[in-house]
């Protein structure tokens, strides 16, 4: 607040105290005069009237320093663009966490500095820029657990605490999140910033937290001597580690632009008739010197490093013109699924690339259908429900992913107007020991009929599961045992001359 708005607000306080403290004066002395007439008492009357002003006087006096200190100590406490810890308030509450902690159990402490932060002001403007930044707070709060120190530091960093297990099993996890959090909240405004991260731990890297601090600030630092994005720990392994990974991002993202990764389709069948219904589109990567990198890997790159764009436009146009070049749309594959990544269903700019791109791909286009896992729908049901009507008067379907682990599935088929679930994998590999699982899937299916939509089991391996399922009134199914993920060869054999044919 400007020095004069402060001095004028104070002013106005005074003039108002003034003026009543005058009319009590006046009026309380004139009261007096005419109750009282002996002179003796109205002076002895007068000093307790004196008192009591300065009684109340103090009491205001007090409560407005109060109120002032309050607000004050508050203001050192938060950062005020993001109401995030600030540095002071950081280093304590990291302090009080090392004092806390159980004698096996570590501290992580990570910095993270936006790259070229001047870049993302001059493209936004000063006013976007904080909006931005705001956000990018709002997302920490709302996707770090509360117990998950968040603090920033102006202009452009960041600062993440919290207590770990003996194996740092979740520190990976930590970061892949602020990665994502970060590159999901900069998408939304349509710059394509990255954040470079400097990490220490407690107790390698100090005991103190003054140390611990400066050991994260230092990571930070010989990060940002890397490239944009880089991710360095103080300690040297656990370093070697980060970069391997930043090697795979570089080869990922290459192989994206060069459209070095390829699809497998995943044929899916009506359990009854064996009649084929659709195919699941599956992206592969075989990398030149490290082999076969699993999707689950490298999906998971693309997610946190802002590739998945990339991958889903890959996905669509590759799918495109193998499956048309090859004459298989329409007469014999009526529908193709192709995953879609939480990350992307839930950023309105990525949604809409990928709807242009989809619109492009006029000949795929009627046969589309989008796989959305059940966790990426769960973020705002009322948005996701939003979002998938607005697709499907495009002439989209909708199939909901990995159905039944995400814990409110009565609710999602309630209000998402959705076309198909997919049944868990992890529910039809027990379906043979009868017990919960079994009891699942015979609720999920006597559900999805009763509200018409269709559930295709996934992860079929044993014609044994293919018969409780089908006994249990499971329309459709797709799985190992059925026809595993082939190339686009394999599946034009499979599906015009019927050879591998499982059902
Ligand atoms: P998902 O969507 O649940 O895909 C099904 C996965 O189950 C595939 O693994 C498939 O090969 C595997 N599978 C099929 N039948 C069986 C079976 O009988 N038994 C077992 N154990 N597994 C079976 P994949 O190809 O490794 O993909 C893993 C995950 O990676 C997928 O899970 C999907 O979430 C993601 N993914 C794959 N391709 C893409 C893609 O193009 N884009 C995106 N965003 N994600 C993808
Ligand atoms: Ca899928
Ligand atoms: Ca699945």
């Amino acid at each position: 607040m400007p020095m004069l708005t402060i001095f004028i607000s104070s002013l106005r306080i005074a003039l108002i105290y003034a003026f009543f403290a005058g009319l009590w004066i006046v009026f309380s002395d004139m009261a007096l005069e005419s109750m009282v007439s002996d002179v003796a008492l109205m002076s002895r009357l007068q000093t307790y009237k004196g008192w009591f002003f300065v009684l109340v006087t103090a009491v205001m006096l007090c409560f407005l320093v109060f109120s002032a200190l309050l607000k004050i100590e508050r203001i050192n406490e938060f950062d005020s663009l993001t109401g995030l810890l600030n540095h002071h308030m950081f280093m304590e509450q990291v302090s009080r966490k090392l004092l806390n902690k159980q004698a096996k159990q570590k501290v992580v402490v990570i910095y993270q500095d936006i790259d070229r932060f001047s870049k993302v002001n001059e493209a936004l403007g000063f006013g976007l820029a904080n909006q931005a930044l705001a956000d990018y707070a709002r997302e920490l709060k709302a996707g770090f657990h509360s117990n998950v120190l968040l603090a920033r530091f102006p202009p452009d960093q960041f600062a993440v605490a919290f207590i770990s297990d003996e194996e740092l099993s979740l520190l990976d996890e930590q970061i892949s999140k602020l990665k994502r959090l970060f590159s999901k909240t900069m998408l939304g405004y349509k710059v394509s910033a990255t954040s470079t991260l400097g990490v220490a731990i407690s107790p390698q890297d100090g005991n103190e937290v003054k140390t611990l601090m400066s050991a994260a600030a230092e990571a930070l630092i010989k990060a940002k001597q890397g490239p944009p994005g880089n991710i360095e720990f103080f300690n040297k392994a656990l370093s070697e580690q980060e970069k391997e990974k930043q090697l795979l991002v570089n080869d990922l993202r290459e192989a994206l632009v060069d459209k070095k990764l390829f699809l497998v389709y995943q044929p899916q069948y009506q359990l009854l008739t064996g009649e084929l219904t659709g195919v699941e589109v599956l992206a592969r990567w075989q990398h030149p010197d490290k082999g076969f990198i699993a999707p689950d890997v490298f999906v998971k790159l693309a997610e946190e490093y802002g590739l998945c764009d990339q991958l889903s436009a890959f996905v669509v146009s590759s799918a495109e013109q193998e499956l048309s070049s090859h004459g298989l749309l329409g007469e014999y594959i009526k529908r193709v699924s192709i995953n879609i990544s939480a990350i992307e269903f839930n950023s309105p700019p990525l949604m809409d690339t990928l709807i242009e791109n989809i619109e492009t791909a006029e000949q795929l286009f009627p046969y589309l259908q989008l796989e959305i896992t059940e966790t990426a729908t769960l973020d705002n049901l009322e948005k996701s429900a939003a979002l998938i009507d607005r697709l499907k008067s495009k002439g989209l379907k909708f199939s909901v992913d990995d159905f039944g682990t995400g814990y409110t599935s009565l609710a999602m088929l309630k209000d998402l107007p959705i076309d198909e679930i997919k049944i868990d994998r992890s529910f039809i590999n027990e379906l043979e020991k009868g017990g919960k699982s079994k009891a699942i899937v015979d609720a999920i299916i006597a559900m999805t009929k009763g509200f018409g939509i269709d559930s295709v089991a996934e992860g079929i391996e044993s014609r044994a599961q293919m018969e409780l399922l089908k006994a249990i009134g499971c329309s459709e199914g797709q799985g190992y045992y059925l026809a595993m993920p082939m190339t686009i060869e394999k599946l034009k054999a499979h599906v015009v001359t019927g050879s591998e044919k499982a059902v």
